[in-house]
């Protein structure tokens, strides 16, 4: 080895010494270990968050929680695209809302026997085809069925045209 070579390899400063140094460092051991804590600390708020939110919407939270713990970060993500879009509550208020006005709009409204066409229950004959749908009492005049003798409003015998009692 000549004499030049080894004076340059002493003098030249190492330039990968600093990099080393630095990787070596405690510094940068605590800050890596840091963020490996806040890393679990939000990989376990993440399953928090997603088993809480599975239990209020139509899933099974325990899976979804289970999903967040194996696949942690992707398991929330995952969820987040395919979990339902509303609140169990929510739906489940909707679903009652609909049924009463369901039940309401059905004792107003009938259907016309012979057109199908929508009739209100105290109508005589249908608008749409003119099918007899009631008759009218003989002495209060409201709307009965076809087959009633007697009329429950005012007690009348639509035979007769008396009081029933
Ligand atoms: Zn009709
Ligand atoms: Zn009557």
């Amino acid at each position: 080895m000549s004499h030049t070579i080894l004076v340059a390899l002493q003098t030249d400063p190492d330039p990968f010494q600093f990099i080393n140094n630095f990787l070596s460092s405690p510094v940068l051991r605590i800050t890596g270990q840091v963020l490996v804590l806040l890393a679990v600390v939000f990989w376990l708020a993440l399953v928090y968050w997603t088993y809480s939110d599975a239990a209020r919407r139509e899933t099974v939270p325990f899976v979804w929680g289970i999903v967040a713990v194996v696949l942690p970060f992707f398991g929330t993500l995952i969820y987040l695209i395919v979990r339902p879009p509303e609140y169990a509550l929510d739906s489940r208020e909707r679903e009652l809302e609909l049924a009463v006005l369901e039940r309401e709009l059905r004792s107003r409204v009938l259907l016309c026997p012979n057109c199908r066409s929508l009739v209100e229950r105290d109508y005589l004959l249908c608008p749409q085809c003119g099918w007899d749908l009631k008759k009218s009492c003989v002495h209060c005049e409201r709307a009965l069925d076809l087959n009633w003798d007697l009329c429950p409003y005012c007690e009348t015998d639509q035979r007769t045209g008396k009081r029933a009692r």
